[in-house]
């Protein structure tokens, strides 16, 4: 049943128990007058579905409060059986809005790619092209070395997978998200979705 990389470390981080896990569900190329409807939309679906709870509580890693698990979680996790994740402190849902780094790990990357060519640009400088994009992602620009071409940092393809977005929602501990509900929530969103997911 243990497959893919993800789900081995998911199994060794809940053996070992050595951080708070989080899968972020996060929406990239939202203009800033869509978020709150975008917003909106996902979480009023997961309210009526009660996927999560109108409630909410000091259940994610800051100062404000997440949403609680509602009596429906296990409709959307692969294993069901992880219920204990409802006993843990950290167990809410955490929208975040406006440009966020969304982050696997301390892992180095293996590779950043040239969504022109997919070329390995892993040497640039990656860390000063994340501040400049959190400060102004007009000017957190990358020219690729293969090719040529000029694309934000946001648009290049890391490995492991991080996205830069300003939009994203962040189930802490929840067990592992279903690939039908990230789907759904396409739908609900009119929108792509890419799943980012690693510990503190
Ligand atoms: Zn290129």
């Amino acid at each position: 049943m243990i497959g893919t990389l993800s789900e081995r470390i998911y199994f060794s981080i809940r053996i070992v128990k050595m951080g708070d896990w989080h899968q972020d569900l996060v929406i990239k190329n939202v203009s800033d007058e869509e978020l709150d409807d975008v917003i909106d939309k996902v979480i009023t679906y997961l309210q009526k579905t009660k996927i999560i709870s109108t409630k909410k509580a000091d259940n994610i890693l800051n100062k404000d409060f997440g949403y609680c698990p509602g009596q429906n979680w296990d409709f959307v996790v692969r294993f069901p059986e992880e219920y204990h994740f409802l006993d843990l402190k950290t167990n809410g849902l955490e929208v975040r809005k406006g440009r966020t780094v969304f982050y696997v790990d301390g892992r180095d990357f293996k590779s950043i790619d040239c969504p022109n060519c997919g070329e390995n640009n892993v040497e640039c400088d990656w860390g000063e092209l994340f501040n400049q994009w959190l400060k102004n992602p007009n000017l957190a620009n990358l020219q690729c070395k293969k090719c040529g071409t000029l694309n934000s940092i946001s648009e290049y393809k890391f490995e492991p997978k991080w996205v830069l977005s300003n939009l994203g929602f962040v189930f802490w501990n929840w067990p592992i998200l279903k690939e039908s509900f990230i789907e759904k929530l396409e739908k609900v969103t009119g929108k792509k979705i890419e799943k980012v997911e690693g510990k503190l």
